[in-house]
């Protein structure tokens, strides 16, 4: 049978993930030290875990609401009120989903009609642009550069729009490049977003990290106007190191939280009853080790920064989340070429740019979501590769 002409044409469009193509060469080697999965190094902590433990002893097995449960439900929307500044109804305007992940895609395909176009900066998170064509859209990356700090820039957004514009879809900070969206920048999105009537996507999933205690960190929906056309996604998986956990969550506006719900309802019925329980208690309890763990990836950081410019390879602070995303330009590789030598030749693993998107290339992402001796070792180990190229 020809299986290719079986699968659906926008399927077979999307390319596979370059990061799991990266991966399965790391898989079987000894000794690598990597600085690739976007994921966090620290175990759940014990008392969230106990959390779901305690949800399975007490036979806690079932369904829950399509929405999750109420009382989940409720957490968020007194922890988002608190820490974004906007407030949510619980029962009508949060929808419990399994992952950010899900969340995205739900809304995408509660959004869009075949054509409609979004617009997203690059390099962005692998998903992003899979998402929009598996929702029969038309992706359009802006590309944002190292001389803007990785921020989107509002003129770009605005000569991107065109007249089968719906969303714009935004994270800050920014996975691969750890970029801080400023106050002035949000600002100039969202005018466009209200003059164009659109719907702004905002995935906040590493919103709590953020180091630079001067700048707290500021959502698009929390902008005057802008709660009505703002689809606010957050998760669990890694301020709380809860990625296996499959948790994340969606706060917009009734009928689009209805929307989106009806799609969640048949795909996916509910999030796992445990992982929900979890959720609750990272929410009401999580703050002094989630704040401990920040603090670790702050010194790690700066510590990743220094090293890198020391060994010659140009890297801006990133300002959030767990990566640093050094311009490798210098070296006359490929990020492709640099990533496979440096494993190779120094069994050290980092993304190579260009699996977040064209503009990624001549870039290399190091999450730094790794214990400090190896984030050592392997900065020795780039150090070396360098040198000898
Ligand atoms: N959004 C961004 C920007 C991410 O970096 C990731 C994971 O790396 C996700 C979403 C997926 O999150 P979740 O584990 O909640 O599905």
């Amino acid at each position: 049978m020809d299986y290719q002409a079986k699968i659906a044409t926008n399927v077979a469009s999307i390319p596979r993930s370059g990061i799991r193509d990266f991966f399965e060469l790391v898989q079987g080697r000894d000794d690598v030290i990597s600085l690739g999965v976007g994921e966090p190094d620290f175990v759940t902590p014990w008392h969230i875990r106990e959390a779901a433990i305690y949800s399975l002893e007490k036979g806690q097995t079932t369904y829950t609401s399509n929405l999750g449960l109420l009382s989940l439900r409720k957490s968020i929307s007194r922890y988002v009120e608190d820490f974004f500044k906007v407030s949510y109804d619980a029962p009508t305007e949060v929808l419990v989903t399994v992952g950010v992940s899900e969340a995205i895609d739900i809304a995408l395909r509660a959004l869009l009609n075949p054509g409609d176009e979004v617009i997203y900066h690059e390099p962005c998170y692998v998903s992003y642009s899979p998402s929009i064509v598996m929702a029969h859209g038309v992706p359009v990356g802006v590309v944002t550069t190292k001389e803007d700090e990785f921020s989107l820039k509002p003129e770009k957004v605005a000569a991107a729009i065109t007249p089968r514009t719906r969303i714009i879809f935004i994270n800050f900070p920014t996975n691969p490049t750890g970029a801080c969206a400023s106050r002035a920048d949000l600002e100039g999105i969202a005018k466009l977003a209200i003059e164009h009537d659109l719907i702004v996507m905002t995935d906040e999933i590493y919103s709590e990290l953020r180091y630079d205690e001067e700048e707290p960190h500021l959502s698009i929906a929390s902008l005057p106007g802008m709660k009505e056309r703002t689809i606010l996604l957050h998760g669990f998986s890694k301020a709380f190191a809860m990625t296996g956990f499959r948790l994340g969550y969606a706060c917009a506006p009734q009928p689009i939280i209805e929307a989106m719900m009806k799609i969640h309802q048949y795909a996916m019925l509910c999030a796992p009853i445990m992982s929900q329980n979890a959720a609750i208690e990272a929410l009401e309890n999580g703050q002094p080790a989630m704040i401990a763990m920040r603090n670790s990836y702050h010194q790690r950081r700066d510590f990743l920064v220094k090293r890198l410019n020391e060994i010659g390879l140009d890297c801006h602070t990133p300002g959030g989340a767990f990566y640093v995303f050094p311009d490798i330009r210098s070296t006359g590789l490929s990020s492709k070429e640099f990533a496979m030598r440096l494993l190779e030749e120094e069994n050290v693993a980092c993304v190579p740019g260009s699996a977040f998107g064209p503009s990624g290339e001549g870039f290399l992402r190091c999450c730094y979501a790794t214990a400090f001796d190896d984030i050592r070792t392997a900065t020795d180990r780039i150090e070396r590769f360098v040198g000898r190229l």
